[in-house]
């Protein structure tokens, strides 16, 4: 098969850990016969040095195009004098409204080699920690009407959570959808004891799960889900939630993963489409050391091959192999951090970590 991939490399670390990716998607290409075709695409402080703009037309009409689009990060101290609204960051919010980027996926995935990194005790997370949060992105609290009015206790500022049957129906079809591929649970989380948002949410995930009889249905409040995830996180297979309770819950969530470095995610659109990126940003002060790590960018490629181009073997291949580096105790300086027994580990650069995690596929 061919897919087009609209390559976003952007700033800081942003290339380099974009570079080892595209070796790994290489690497699986040629291993399966698939033929991936890269547009590498500006956004963010590289496009405000050659364009004057941090998302320039013609990438947003390429990415448009594409079959997925891979980001790296945007952002660095070179713009950061800039007025907000011509920073590179503004890039991503460009990308996620001009794509339609309306679902966020954030798992949490402990892998077991690195438990000593996750600040829960061993036993709540023996076996391995292995969650998704899917987070509704383009509407409720964020995007609701809000001002100032004057109350009898003075000004008042408000913002207004609001959410339709549609947007509702089309994130909890996402978050089936993956429990689908996934252990068959979907946990959706809410406030219905209090807000009327939250009931009407409740009720239309409830009616969405009858369309989806092989797949476990529970609700949680949004208080108790925060202490579950520090309790027993391993009960979970798929959140789904809100814009405002995602926002929270996906950043708690992978803090029990341990660094940054490890973290991918996706943003999906109707039809399969996604942006694909790690969580961290540019990180300048590693920029051009070797010293970044590329997984976080190689697990959001594997996200790109599971959710949008549906090669599950193929996902399930660069997560394996990312395992089996760790398992052969290679690490990158964020994860040696955390390591009980560093003598035991060997040090690695970003390009020996994308060669190494290429070799074993
Ligand atoms: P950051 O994620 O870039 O860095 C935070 C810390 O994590 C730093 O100490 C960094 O060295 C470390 N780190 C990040 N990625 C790592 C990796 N792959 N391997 C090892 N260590 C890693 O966040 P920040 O410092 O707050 O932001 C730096 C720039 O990135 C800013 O301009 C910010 O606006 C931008 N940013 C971009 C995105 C994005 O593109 N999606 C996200 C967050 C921040």
């Amino acid at each position: 098969m061919k897919y087009n991939i609209a390559v976003v490399p952007g700033d800081g670390i942003g290339p380099e850990v974009i570079g080892e990716t595209l070796k790994v998607l290489d690497r699986i290409g040629e291993k399966y016969g698939h033929e991936f075709n890269y547009t590498k695409v500006l956004a963010g402080g590289c496009a405000i040095d050659e364009k004057g703009e941090p998302l320039p037309e013609e990438t947003v009409k390429i990415c448009k195009e594409s079959d997925a689009v891979l980001l790296g990060a945007v952002g660095g101290w070179k713009w950061d004098t800039l007025p907000g609204d011509q920073r590179p960051e503004m890039a991503l919010l460009g990308l996620r409204k001009q794509l339609g980027l309306f679902a966020n996926l954030r798992p949490a995935l402990l892998f077991d080699e690195l438990a000593a990194a996750c600040p829960l005790k061993a036993e709540i997370v023996s076996g391995g920690l292995d969650l998704v949060v899917v987070r509704e992105l383009t509407g409720g609290i964020y995007f609701g009407e809000r001002g100032h009015k004057q109350t009898d206790m003075g000004e008042a500022a408000y913002d207004v959570e609001q959410y339709s049957v549609g947007e509702i129906t089309r994130i909890a079809e996402v978050a089936f959808d993956m429990a689908m591929k996934r252990n068959k649970k979907v946990t959706s989380v809410d406030k219905a004891n209090v807000l009327e948002s939250s009931r009407l949410w409740r009720k239309t995930v409830t009616e969405v799960a009858e369309k989806y009889p092989e797949v476990t249905l529970e609700h949680l409040y949004v208080d108790n889900a925060v202490m579950q995830i520090i309790r027993d996180p391993k009960q979970f297979d798929v959140i789904v939630t809100s814009n405002i309770f995602g926002d929270i819950l996906s950043d708690g969530a992978s803090q029990v993963t341990g660094s940054i470095g490890m973290l991918p995610s996706a943003s999906l659109a109707t039809g399969n489409f996604g942006m694909y990126e790690p969580v961290h940003g540019s990180a300048p002060d590693l920029a051009g050391t070797d010293k970044a790590n590329p997984m976080a960018t190689i697990l959001s490629a594997a996200m790109m091959l599971r959710y949008t181009f549906g090669l599950l073997e193929e996902a399930d291949a660069i997560e394996n192999a990312v395992k089996k580096v760790l398992a052969d105790k290679y690490r990158t300086p964020d994860i040696m951090l955390n390591e009980k027994d560093p003598a035991s580990c060997k040090e690695i650069g970003t390009k020996e970590a994308g060669d190494l995690i290429a070799a074993n596929i």
